[in-house]
């Protein structure tokens, strides 16, 4: 059984050997036998290839398209120029620079390593702003990062020469030079995707609010993400910089964003074998395109210039890739992710993984919601509710449709920030704490509509849970646990599927295992039964049951299924309006005349036929659901 986390553990680097061996032995034949124009070719491809994985390392994890790297490479690329030409040569080509400057003189190597430092400063400087925003307005920030750097290089004349080229940057890059970069860049691509910190933030890119409901500090993540590929963007500007020795600001803007962009998309934005072979492929298409764009002889005809054909091609090559195959080339997995070789719950110990916080709880432990109030612009859903929840307790919360329980759940777990009032965990007020912090805390949440990490394994749901709680990081550890989990969960025989593709059962079951990897002291539960059949709502049950006889969780759950609420909570807290209207033993609550009223009144308002969502109607006592 351990066997198998240790070979997975060797697995990505498979990958990069799969990427890398071929690689090599194309560049090392054009080194070999090719002249020098298709030498430059290759050369040119290698560098593309740091850009391409470089990007891919924050906008293929984190799901952000950014169109701001080209912007570091720029920049990279002028710092080098600037440390490594002659004093001479600078006080002819750039008079006007500051003499401290005017006077630097090193080599290649150490410029690389210093400019990849001063790029990575600066890139954590722009993103500490950016990695706060998600999605659209994360790309647009990134476009303005372009735009506004671009703007610079061009205005700072005196350091850039600004549109003009700069030239006399000593030469140091051919094949030999960017082969072996190229391929660290792809190994430290690999190694960011499959460390934990890749793995949450591709978690993040799946489903942001559900990512934060494990722990995951989504802001943070990303933030590291887009340091480590500006630094790699910064290493592909330097390689630039000292390939031919002369450029422009105008190299590092949109049409080279647009060239790497393209690579990413065709070969699979979120692969770092994507990155590679969609670099590879528009490479050569577009080294064929220019051939024809020229107006080639075939047989001695000449044929007309095409003008803009490589461009044309391009486009209709994204457009062709994105048609047929929507991720990219390669989709959501790396190559040595095709070869049939699975990670196996076979052998994992059942029972062993889940909630295992060793520390019994103090005995006033609980979890508590104080008077809580929110207000939706006019609409007050929740107005002074209160419930505590104790390890160990089983509380159901019930009421008619838009009462505010989902609201309820959402403000205990910081996904909403409450509009008055207090929640404790433990004593601690939480109330303004972000989801992350209230996960790490040792409460888990359910979804009412299931939110999982779709592209992502079931295995990988559950390790990524793990690791962003904090409970596991070490991986072969984490495996074995998560593995323990799905089998727990009779999720066993899926844990190599992508999430996406389960049943809804099997959904909902892996949502429970993905909070339960957070050894959670509560557990909140969102109508996990809603569209279960008896018999798996029944199963459901002796889960839920199992979870707090062993584990001492604290269980806080909603559902329509009374059958199901009824035997399995100790306790029943009745919500109507955003008020709590009746809490107590199942029987009583349900016998209460505001309970019956509210239920009633709800049904005359929706005109008596309002289908729950589980489709059950089991009468129990006077509360029908
Ligand atoms: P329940 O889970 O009990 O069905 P909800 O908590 O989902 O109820 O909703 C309570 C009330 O708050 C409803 O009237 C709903 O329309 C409203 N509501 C919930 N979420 C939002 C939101 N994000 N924006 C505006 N109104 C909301
Ligand atoms: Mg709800």
């Amino acid at each position: 059984m351990s066997a198998v986390p240790s070979l997975a553990r060797w697995r990505p680097w498979l990958g990069v050997a799969m990427l890398a061996v071929p690689l090599a032995v194309i560049a090392l034949a054009a080194y070999v036998f090719l002249g020098r124009a298709p030498q430059g070719t290759v050369t040119n491809a290698l560098i593309a290839l740091v850009a391409v994985v470089a990007i891919g390392v924050f906008t293929g994890n984190s799901g952000v398209v950014s169109f701001g790297h080209v912007a570091f490479m720029g920049v990279a690329a002028h710092i080098s120029a600037l440390l490594t030409m002659s004093p001479a040569l600078k006080a002819s080509v750039l008079p006007d620079l500051p003499a401290a400057l005017a006077a630097v003189e090193i080599g290649f190597a150490a410029s690389l390593v210093v400019t990849t430092a001063l790029v990575s400063l600066f890139a954590l400087a722009i993103g500490l702003a950016i990695a706060r925003l998600g999605g659209a307005a994360a790309a647009i920030a990134t476009l303005g990062v372009l735009i506004i750097v671009h703007t610079i290089l061009v205005g700072a004349r005196d350091f850039t020469r600004g549109s003009q080229a700069l030239y006399g940057v000593p030469q140091a890059v051919d094949i030999l030079v960017a082969l072996p970069i190229a391929i660290a860049a792809i190994a430290v691509g690999r190694w960011y995707r499959d460390s934990m910190a890749g793995l949450e933030l591709r978690a993040s890119r799946e489903d942001e609010p559900a990512a934060q409901s494990i722990g995951v500090d989504v802001a943070t993540r990303r933030l590291g993400a887009w340091v480590l590929s500006a630094a790699l963007a910064s290493v592909a500007g330097v390689l630039v910089a000292h390939n031919l020795g002369v450029f422009s600001p105008r190299e590092f803007y949109f049409t080279q964003t647009f060239m790497f962009l393209v690579m990413l998309i065709v070969g699979g934005m979120s692969t770092v074998s994507g990155a590679v072979i969609g670099t590879v492929l528009v490479t050569a298409l577009v080294e064929v395109l220019r051939r024809v764009e020229e107006g080639p002889q075939i047989l001695g005809i000449e044929l007309p210039q095409v003008f803009g054909l490589t461009t044309i091609g391009l486009g209709v090559a994204i457009v062709v890739v994105l048609i047929w195959r929507r991720e990219g080339l390669t989709g959501y997995r790396e190559v040595d992710e095709y070869l049939p070789w699975r990670p196996q719950a076979a052998g994992a110990a059942r029972g062993e993984a889940p909630a295992d916080r060793a520390d019994p709880p103090a005995a006033d432990a609980a979890l508590a919601v104080d008077r809580l109030n929110k207000v939706f612009g006019g609409l007050v859903a929740l107005d002074g509710a209160g419930i505590i929840l104790r390890p160990g307790e089983i509380v159901g919360l019930i009421g008619p449709n838009g009462s505010g329980k989902t609201t309820l759940l959402s403000c205990i777990a910081g996904a909403q920030p409450p509009t008055e009032g207090h929640v404790l965990i433990d004593g601690i007020d939480a109330t303004a704490w972000p989801a992350h912090r209230v996960a790490r805390a040792g409460v888990g949440r359910t979804f009412q509509n299931i939110r999982l990490f779709g592209n992502l394994t079931a295995l990988d749901n559950v390790r990524v849970a793990m690791a962003a709680g904090g409970r596991v990081r070490q991986r072969a550890e984490n495996t074995r646990r998560a593995l323990a989990l799905l089998a727990d969960l009779g999720l066993a025989d899926s844990a190599g599927r992508p999430a996406a593709t389960l049943a809804y059962g099997q959904q909902r079951r892996l949502e429970i295992a993905r909070a339960l990897a957070l050894a959670p002291r509560y557990l909140l539960l969102d109508e996990p039964a809603a569209g279960m059949n008896e018999t798996e709502s029944d199963a459901l049950l002796t889960t839920l049951a199992g979870l707090r006889r062993h584990h001492g969780l604290g269980l806080l759950v909603v559902d329509h299924d009374l059958r199901l609420m009824m035997r399995l909570c100790d306790r029943i807290v009745v919500l109507n309006k955003g008020q709590v209207i009746a809490t107590g033993a199942p029987v009583a609550v349900q016998t209460d005349p505001a309970v019956i009223e509210a239920y009633l009144g709800s049904r005359r308002a929706a005109g008596d036929d309002k289908t729950r969502a589980a489709g059950h109607g089991h009468r129990t006592g006077g509360v029908q659901t």
